[in-house]
C-alpha cells in the first residue's frame, strides 16, 4: 500500500472518520553552503524522496491530537490555549509549535487531528524535524485557507523549531522541504530568501549522488554548533559587519588580517566566507552544464569544515576518504557535523566500487555500518490526496 493509503487507513482507525486530506514534505540533503544559513549567507539543498506524511482534519474546539506511527505512546492530545514555548520535550513539540506559530502570528486555527509518519531517518542530518513540520504546516495553510506562500511557511516552522522546541537552526531546512522541485538544487540566499531552482538532474547525465549515514550522533552536537555559531557573531562583529556573509570573498584575506590573533574566530570566518564561494560556484558550474567539476568543490568544502570548522569526525572522513580513493568525484560531510551524514558525488558506474569500499573500511575500522542509499532530488511539500 501506497505511504498515503497507509497513512489515510491508520487515520480512520485512531479517529473514526476520514482525514481531510493527506500530505508530504521532504527531508534534504544539503549540496553545498554549510553553516553558512545563520551567517546571512548561500545554500543548495535539494529534497530526499523520503517524506513525512501526514493524514490531518480540521477541529473547531481547541484541541490538537497528534500521533505518529513511528514513535511508540499513542496519541497525544492538548490544548491550543496550552501550548508554551519550551514546554514539551517529545516529538509532539515539533508539530505543536508549528500550531503555535501559526496562532501567535494571528491566523485562525482552531485544532486539528493529525495521523502521520515518516521515511526520513530521524537525527542523520537530513531534516526529518523539517518535514514534520513542513507537512503540518501546508496542511494547516491548504485546511484553513490561510493564503501562506510557502517561504512564509518555512519561516513560521523555523520560529516552531526556534522557539517552541528550542532547537537554534537556520532557515535553510525548512525552506528546502517546502520549496525544492524535482530535478532541481535549491540556490537560496538566506538573507532575503530569494532563491532559484538550479537543474540538477545528475541521472541524465550518468551520475548518482549517494547519502552514507554514519550512524553516529555524538552527544555534544548542539552545544558545539552554539559555540560555531556565537564564534560566528563574534567574527561578524570584529568586523564591523552585520553578518559574515557581508564580508566579499575578495576581501577575505584582508578581513583575517584585522582578526590578528584571533585564531579561531579566524577559521570559523573563512570557512563561512569561502563556503559561500563555493556555493556560488557550483552554481556557475551547474548552470553552465558543467557538472561534474562540481565534485572538486564539494571535497574542498569537507576540507573546509573538517579544518577550519571543526565540525568533522573520524566516521565522516573516513566516507570521504574512502570514496575519493575508490573513484568519486567528490564527498563532503553534510549537516551540523559531529556524525550524521556524508554525501559523494559519482560516476553510476562507480556506485557499486565506492559503497562497497565505503562499508569495509568501516568494518575495517570497527565503526558501526553504515547506511547507504541513493538521494534522488526530488520534489518538495505537497498535498497528496
Ligand atoms: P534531524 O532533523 O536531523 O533528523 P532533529 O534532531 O532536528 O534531527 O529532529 C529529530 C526529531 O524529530 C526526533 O527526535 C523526533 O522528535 C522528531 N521526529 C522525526 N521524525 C519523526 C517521526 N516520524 N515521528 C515522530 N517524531 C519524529
Ligand atoms: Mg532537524
Amino acid at each position: 500500500m501506497a505511504a498515503q493509503q497507509q497513512v489515510r487507513a491508520g487515520f480512520v482507525e485512531l479517529y473514526g472518520a476520514e482525514p481531510e486530506g493527506v500530505w508530504s514534505a521532504p527531508g534534504r540533503v544539503n549540496l553545498i553552503g554549510e553553516h553558512t544559513d545563520y551567517n546571512d549567507g548561500f545554500v543548495m539543498p535539494f529534497a530526499l524522496p523520503h517524506t513525512a506524511v501526514a493524514a490531518v482534519s480540521r477541529r473547531g474546539d481547541g484541541v490538537l491530537r497528534l500521533h505518529s506511527s513511528d514513535v511508540d505512546g499513542g496519541v497525544v492530545e492538548l490544548r491550543l490555549d496550552e501550548l508554551a514555548p519550551e514546554s514539551d520535550r517529545n516529538w509532539t513539540a515539533y508539530p505543536a509549535g508549528v500550531v503555535w506559530a501559526l496562532r501567535e502570528a494571528g491566523h485562525p486555527v482552531t485544532g486539528a487531528d493529525v495521523h502521520l509518519t515518516s521515511t526520513v531517518p530521524a537525527g542523520a542530518g537530513l531534516s526529518s524535524s523539517a518535514a514534520l513540520e513542513v507537512v503540518i504546516a501546508l496542511a494547516l495553510n491548504d485546511l484553513y485557507d490561510l493564503g501562506l506562500q510557502r517561504w512564509q511557511l518555512a519561516r513560521l516552522c523555523q520560529r516552531a523549531e526556534n522557539v517552541y522546541v528550542g532547537a537554534p537552526t537556520g532557515i535553510m531546512d525548512q525552506t528546502a522541504s517546502a520549496c525544492c522541485e524535482a530535478g532541481h538544487a535549491l540556490f537560496l540566499d538566506t538573507r532575503d530568501l530569494s532563491q532559484k531552482q538550479i537543474p540538477f538532474d545528475l541521472a541524465a547525465e550518468g551520475m548518482r549522488l549517494l547519502v552514507v549515514d554514519t550512524q553516529v550522533k555524538h552527544a555534544h552536537s548542539d552545544g558545539e554548533y552554539g559555540k560555531r555559531r556565537a564564534g560566528c557573531e563574534k567574527g561578524a562583529a570584529l568586523l564591523g559587519v552585520d553578518a559574515l556573509r557581508d564580508i566579499p570573498y575578495a576581501d577575505l584575506d584582508a578581513a583575517l588580517a584585522r582578526l590578528g590573533d584571533e585564531e579561531e574566530v579566524r577559521r570559523l570566518v573563512r570557512h563561512v566566507v569561502t563556503e559561500d564561494e563555493r556555493v556560488e560556484r557550483v552554481v556557475t558550474l551547474l548552470e553552465a552544464g558543467d557538472s561534474r567539476a562540481i565534485g572538486q568543490v564539494l571535497t574542498e568544502g569537507h576540507a573546509s569544515l573538517r579544518d577550519d570548522f571543526r565540525i568533522s569526525c573520524p566516521e565522516l572522513d573516513l566516507v570521504v576518504d574512502t570514496a575519493l580513493a575508490s573513484g568519486a568525484l567528490g564527498a563532503r560531510m553534510t549537516g551540523g557535523g559531529f556524525g550524521g551524514s556524508a554525501i559523494v558525488l559519482a560516476e553510476a558506474a562507480d556506485v557499486d566500487t565506492i559503497t562497497k569500499a565505503v562499508e569495509e573500511a568501516f568494518a575495517t575500522a570497527g565503526f558501526t555500518a553504515p547506511r547507504v542509499f541513493e538521494a534522488v532530488p526530488s520534489a518538495g511539500a505537497r498535498r497528496v490526496s
